[in-house]
């Protein structure tokens, strides 16, 4: 059974967009995925096809009406369907690699995109809506965050990814950064590549890139390292700085 994503969405020929390129365009084109765009305004009852409205309370903006979304999404997602219903929204919790991760093992997700100043909150409560946020800034719709997300569940689905084993030595696999990369030319406007990469010692190699990635992280991200279990960070390679 291959992923199943339903976007709810004004906007849906911004889908699959960048998603119909490259290594999960090829996957959409196989079927590994399957993508389906759901514009809201269909819903609409009025025969200006109205979604939004003023905010009660008022204020500037309009925000989305419950009833026309939860119609949206009972029709995306009957009753008994498995996928989790995610909004996309800068006040849900963070996306990480670790939901990333669920979401891939699991059956798919319906994806709701905001608009305006947002959704009625009544529609996130009755259907139990998951908020999650791609960072700590503000876009003018969900739709740039559901590609986002559906980007980096896509590339983690059985086949995506030509060499699977690259999947796990990523930024946050392992809770660290990723070690820099170095490729030809050996020279580049005076800076070699570090020797210990040429040196064909594949235990050094490693213990290198390990000692890199934990100084990149603490100078970067200590978030990261403080969050890590006990066991990692206590290793015998750690490096001294
Ligand atoms: N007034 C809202 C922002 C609305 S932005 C607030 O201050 O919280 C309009 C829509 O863009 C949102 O409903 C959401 O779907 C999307 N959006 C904006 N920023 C986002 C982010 N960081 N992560 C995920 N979705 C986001």
């Amino acid at each position: 059974m291959s992923f199943r994503a339903s976007v709810l969405t004004l906007y849906p020929e911004m889908f699959p967009g960048a998603l119909g390129l490259s290594l999960a365009g090829r996957a959409l084109e196989a079927g590994v995925w399957s993508l389906e765009a759901v514009q809201i305004r269909d819903f609409a009852t009025d025969r200006h096809r109205t979604v939004d409205d003023t905010p009660a309370g008022g204020g500037a903006g309009m925000v989305m009406r419950a009833d026309i979304l939860a119609k949206a999404i009972d029709h995306a997602a009957p009753q008994g369907d498995p996928r989790p219903l995610l909004l996309m929204s800068p006040r849900g919790r963070p996306l990480t690699q670790a939901r990333v991760r669920e979401l891939a093992a699991g059956p798919g997700a319906v994806i709701l995109c905001g608009r305006f100043e947002g959704v009625d909150q009544r529609v996130i409560e009755a259907r139990g809506l998951e908020e999650v946020s791609i960072g700590d800034f503000i876009l003018s719709g969900g739709e740039p965050a559901a590609l986002v997300l559906l980007d980096a569940v896509v590339r983690l689905l059985p086949g995506v990814m030509g060499n699977d084993a690259s999947g796990d030595e990523e930024s946050f696999e392992n809770g660290l950064l990723e070690h820099p990369h170095y490729t030809r030319p050996q020279e580049f406007e005076g800076r070699p590549i570090p020797d210990v990469l040429i040196s064909g010692n594949h235990a050094k190699i490693a213990a290198w890139r390990r000692e890199q990635a934990l100084k990149l992280t603490q100078e970067r991200r200590p978030d990261l390292l403080s969050g890590r279990e006990q066991a990692a960070s206590g290793k015998k390679n750690a490096p001294e700085a």
